[in-house]
């Protein structure tokens, strides 16, 4: 028996971050930057008004109030998206838009709010500072400035900030590709009713979907007999495009667990029992010239989801260039009591709420078999107990790793 961290250190030292490709920007959405960006340009490029108002010389409208209103001619009328050099002769006014490039020799923009509104010449009713109400060429970000940093997740802020200065196209890491192998006679497609002895593969369309939660992209094969040359005909020609490989069930100590069977020929591949419940059977390595890292998940599904959350998605968040903090643990206090095995991390699935004041309880979420897939939809984490408690008492603090949004609690 192997410890979780045992297990988890081996793979995340195998598994690399991915060699970054180039995406056109919206396509990289999710992704990590693999380079540093730096603006070519300034931002906002040109000097414009913040405001619909009166471009000004601010001096020209000294002492104009409620009361003393100053009447200045407009000269022109300059719209956002106008090309041209204007300027505004002293004692002058032109008409502008928000984001309308400022005529040279103004120095500020009178809110349209403040005025008559005319056309010919504008009845102006408040002084403006100097400055006022214009954007600055630069005053965002200057030409030159590192805008963006390699490792930067890419959001929709980061993507219109990346656009803004003139980026098409970026280098990212790309978002792992990850190949879902479900095995299993008693395997039926999803969306049939299972008879007798059948199981829907849920697994398949779990993790596929674990997979696209975390921003990857699944490739779910469907369900593969428990015959040794069909899965490796499978798994094999599956390598080829593939950046990981998950696999469900066939790990155990059954007659008929071919995944381990086959697979434990691999020389790069390992099977071990890992001190944790639900998940004990894990199997790990790569396979194939491309050394393409291999998750065999034990087929119960609770098992599956919390291997999957426990082992693969550190690993694949690694593989993307991603923080690893990203999945932080949430202190709680346990509602009541509940049983742990001994010696081995518990990851028992429960309802997390936190209350007006912002602490969190945490409760268990019904059946904890790791069959149960009832309890596993109704859980909104998982709380790690140690490997060393037996008995989990009502008003111990508990780490919790959270699957979902976390209730609030009335
Ligand atoms: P195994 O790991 O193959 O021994 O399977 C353990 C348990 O998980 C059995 O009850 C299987 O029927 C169930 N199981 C295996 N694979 C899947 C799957 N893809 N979807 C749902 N349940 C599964
Ligand atoms: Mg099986």
């Amino acid at each position: 028996m192997i410890t979780v961290q045992e297990h988890l250190s081996r793979i995340v030292d195998t598994v690399q971050r991915l060699p970054s490709i180039g995406l056109d920007l919206l396509d990289a959405q999710g992704c990590v930057l693999a380079q540093d960006v730096t603006s070519a340009v300034p931002l906002p490029g040109f000097r414009n008004s913040a405001m619909d108002g009166y471009a000004v010389h601010a001096v020209d409208l000294a002492g104009a109030g409620e009361t003393t209103p100053v009447t200045l001619p407009v000269a022109g009328d300059i719209a956002a998206g106008n090309t041209q050099a204007l300027s505004l002769a002293p004692g002058q006014s032109m008409r502008i838009m928000t984001g309308a490039p400022m005529p040279d020799g103004a120095d500020a923009v009178v809110p349209v709010e403040r005025t008559n509104g005319g056309l010919t010449r504008v009845l102006v009713s408040a002084g403006v500072s100097v400055g006022q109400h214009v954007r600055e060429a630069g005053e965002d970000v200057a030409a030159g400035d590192l805008v963006m940093s390699e490792g930067t997740r890419l959001g929709p802020r980061q993507i219109a900030l990346l656009a803004a200065v003139g980026t098409g196209e970026v280098r990212v890491t790309p978002r792992p590709r990850v190949v879902v192998i479900s095995t299993g006679d008693e395997l039926i497609e999803p969306g049939n009713r299972p008879g007798f002895g059948q199981v829907v593969d849920s697994n398949g369309l779990m993790l596929t979907a674990a997979v696209r939660a975390l921003d990857c992209v699944p490739r779910r094969v469907g369900c593969v007999r428990d015959d040794a040359s069909t899965f490796l005909t499978t798994l094999e020609s599956q390598l080829m495009d593939a950046d990981a490989v998950i696999t469900t069930g066939g790990v155990s100590m059954g007659a008929y667990d071919t995944v381990k069977e086959v697979l434990s020929r691999a020389a790069a591949m390992r099977f071990d029992k890992v001190a944790m419940q639900p998940g004990m059977p894990q199997g790990f390595g790569v396979l194939g010239d491309d050394e393409i890292p291999v998750f065999t998940l034990p087929g119960n599904p609770v098992s599956a989801m919390v291997s999957f959350e426990v082992f693969v998605a550190p690993a694949l968040r690694l593989m993307a260039g991603r923080p690893q903090q990203e999945a932080s643990l949430v202190t709680a206090v346990a509602s009541h009591d509940w049983p742990a095995p001994d010696g081995k991390v518990q990851y028992a699935r429960v309802v997390l709420s936190r209350n007006a004041s912002g602490h969190h309880t945490a409760a268990i979420a019904g059946l904890q078999g790791s069959h149960a897939l009832g309890s596993l939809a109704g859980a909104n984490a998982l709380a790690v107990i140690p490997a060393d408690v037996t008995l989990v008492r009502a008003g111990d603090q508990v780490r919790c790793h959270p699957l979902g949004p976390i209730l609030e609690a009335s």
